[in-house]
């Protein structure tokens, strides 16, 4: 079920076992993992169907470093995220894009490529790419042969390209009808609740940018969902 917060009354509390905020490549990525799990699930979007001035500046931020975009121009804030306007390039990272760099500050990931190997096949069809297959070899036929560079000189990267997929278009009716998911749109978390020690969250608070405020959380019961 698909819910417009902002049609709910004021102080509306959702139970749910599990809440993921941001219905993006992410969010709906997990929310869809959890469809037909048991587990109920609430997905809290900022957005709505389409882009919404007011929302958008939500994301206005102040950039430092390397140039780049104007944030709220840059990142989407409605159902699907960013994905509404992706470039659709797709391929596996490499192993040194995990690695401490000691002339980039913060850089090196906790985890290794390999811990990822299990997921790309299912990340690959998410974005409706073709085979999972990104070797140089994996491509060659008669008609189509990679010329042979050194190997220390030059290394080839492969990428596929997704049509781009837009996750809140092809993805919207399964989650809509998935019997143990609720997607609220117009649902900006604001703050996490978390019990004495901020070892736990306990809560999301949820604003519209109107009035209606609410939280989402286990052991609360449900107000009934309007519209
Ligand atoms: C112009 C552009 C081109 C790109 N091209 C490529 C590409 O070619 N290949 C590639 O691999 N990647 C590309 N990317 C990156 C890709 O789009 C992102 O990596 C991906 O969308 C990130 O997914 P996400 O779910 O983390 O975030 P998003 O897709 O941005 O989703 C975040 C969601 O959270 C919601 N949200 C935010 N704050 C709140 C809040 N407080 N409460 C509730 N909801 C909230 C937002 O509304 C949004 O729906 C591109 C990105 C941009 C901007």
């Amino acid at each position: 079920m698909i819910i417009d917060f902002r049609q709910l009354d004021n102080g509306t509390e959702i139970e749910a076992d599990v809440c993921i905020i941001g219905a993006g490549a992410a969010g709906i990525t997990l929310a869809g993992a959890l469809r037909g799990s048991g587990v109920q699930v609430c997905l809290l979007e900022s957005g709505g169907y389409e882009l919404n001035e007011e929302i958008q500046s939500l994301y206005r931020g102040e950039k430092r470093g390397l140039p780049y975009w104007e944030l709220h121009l840059a990142r989407l804030r409605y159902f699907g995220g960013s994905t509404n306007h992706w470039g659709g390039w797709c391929g596996p990272l490499d192993e040194s894009d995990f690695e401490a760099r000691p002339w980039v500050p913060h850089s090196g990931w906790p985890i290794r490529r390999q811990a990822l190997d299990a997921y790309y096949p299912a990340a690959q069809a998410l974005c409706e790419l073709g085979p999972y297959r990104y070797g140089i070899a994996d491509w060659e036929d008669d008609a189509r042969r990679f010329p042979d560079f050194h190997p220390a000189k030059l290394h080839a990267q492969l990428w596929q390209f997704s049509p781009p997929t837009r996750f809140g278009t092809v993805y919207r009716r399964e989650l809509g009808e998935a019997g143990n998911i609720r997607a609220y749109l117009y649902a900006n978390v604001t703050e996490l609740e978390t019990d004495e020690n901020a070892s736990r969250v306990l809560r999301a608070q949820i604003r519209t940018p109107g009035v209606t405020r609410g939280r989402c959380g286990p052991g609360i019961s449900s107000s009934p969902a309007a519209g």
